[in-house]
């Protein structure tokens, strides 16, 4: 395998491989992904795995091991990064301002220290709040030492008590917007990685990257895929959206305060008109460019549009709400707009959920394009996992992913 890689490194070409489990299969990669580094300071690799167990381990075990090796050898010993998605980091603005999506589930400081005193048992708000005040002392103390507050290293915490330090990505202000971007851990992790020799990420990062024209990842000249068996459900999984009527009540009540009574009322209104769109279509792939549910689309399109318009403008640093409100409500406008043109390479369905009702999906029909176009036409790639070959060869993935039309 490390020759096959090494091979393929050189060549320029992609490769296909299966490795199976507990056979060296990350040291079959590692070994001349790094000594090629050696060689070619000027160059860098990525690696993206699906899972961030697997990320762990390239980092706690597998690459610290191979760099030594390498350093025997070669006397040189290339640097590497972990980049992680946006909400693996805290962030600033929450710890400080406690800005986000839903304000009531979010909890200022004072209100902490007041629920934590008044609650001295250990009852579930006194142990959220503590909680939380450890993460926002963690997380300055990051800030102060110059950390990236990644989420391995914080301490003890529940899902709940990270919502309160950290932020989606529709929710970030941008590091030219943010009071606090100077500072931003997410923008420091992505410098650390633009300086580093290998970066290991995730599959849903590389899909981002290619969705947005290369942005989200530092440049690199040759790809390693790992859990290659995941790609194309993470991929999907990156490149789908939902829509839902409550989702546009939300986003309409978080932009409400910034906008003339008759365009938050209109907002408002169509997420009712979407819900009943809804109601009415069977739970079923929508086709018709003229149903009710495509018309509905169109007025939440033609709506939030407004919205954007309307909120553009002012001082983001002194209006991080409202800020933060346009980018939601810019969010739902790229959702309802996708919906309602019915792209040939979409597929959008009506769908239900027990607890919250009826909404509406959209997926790419096929990952593979938006690979051939945007990975494999741009540099060397390998794929590897312990199953690859289906039904005996490796048909059936190369066509899926993309290499093989
Ligand atoms: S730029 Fe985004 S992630 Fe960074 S501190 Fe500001 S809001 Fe948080």
């Amino acid at each position: 395998m490390a020759d096959a890689v090494a091979d393929t490194l050189d060549s320029g070409r992609h490769l296909l491989v299966q490795a199976g489990t507990g056979t060296g299969k990350s040291l079959g990669y590692l070994a001349p992904a790094l000594i090629r580094l050696t060689q070619r300071p000027a160059d860098r690799i990525l690696i993206a795995t699906a899972t961030l167990a697997l990320q762990s381990q390239l980092a706690n075990n597998d690459i610290p091991a191979a760099l030594d090796a390498v350093e025997q050898v070669s006397g040189k010993r290339p640097t590497f990064a972990i980049l992680k998605g946006r909400t693996n980091y805290a962030c600033l603005l929450r710890v400080r301002d406690q800005a986000g999506d839903d304000q009531a589930a979010l909890i200022p400081a004072s209100d902490l220290v007041a629920a934590i005193k008044a609650a001295p048992a250990a009852t579930p708000e006194s142990a959220l709040g503590a909680e939380v005040l450890a993460l926002r002392e963690w997380a300055e103390r990051e800030d102060n030492v110059g950390g990236l507050a990644d989420r391995d290293d914080a301490p003890s915490h529940t899902e709940r008590g990270w919502q309160q330090v950290s932020i989606p990505v529709r929710e970030c202000l941008g590091v030219q917007r943010c009071p606090h971007g100077s500072s931003c851990f997410v923008e420091r992790s992505r410098d650390v990685a633009r300086a580093a020799d290998l970066v290991v990420t995730n599959h849903a990062l590389l899909a981002i990257n290619a969705m947005h024209g290369g942005t989200a990842l530092p440049e690199h000249s040759a790809a390693i895929i790992d859990e290659a068996h995941e790609l194309v459900s993470r991929v999907t999984g990156a490149a789908s959206a939902e829509l839902s009527p409550q989702t546009v009540e939300r986003v309409g009540r978080r932009a409400l305060t910034f906008l003339e009574d008759d365009l938050a009322l209109e907002l408002l209104e169509s997420a009712d008109a979407l819900r009943a769109a809804l109601d009415a279509s069977p739970l079923q792939r929508v086709e018709d460019p003229d149903s009710a549910f495509v018309a509905a689309c169109s007025v939440v399109r033609n709506v939030t549009r407004q919205v954007v318009s309307a909120l553009a403008g002012g001082d983001d640093k002194q209006e991080p709400e409202k800020r933060q409100a346009a980018a939601a409500v810019k969010e739902v406008f790229d959702i309802a707009e996708r919906m309602a043109a019915l792209g040939a390479r979409d597929v959008v369905w009506v769908a239900e959920r027990e607890r919250s009702g009826r909404e509406a999906r959209v997926a790419p029909l096929s990952v593979s394009d938006l690979m051939r176009r945007s990975v494999f036409a741009e540099r060397t790639t390998v794929l590897t996992s312990a199953t690859l070959k289906l039904g005996g060869d490796f048909d059936r993935v190369a066509t899926s992913v993309g290499l093989r039309t």
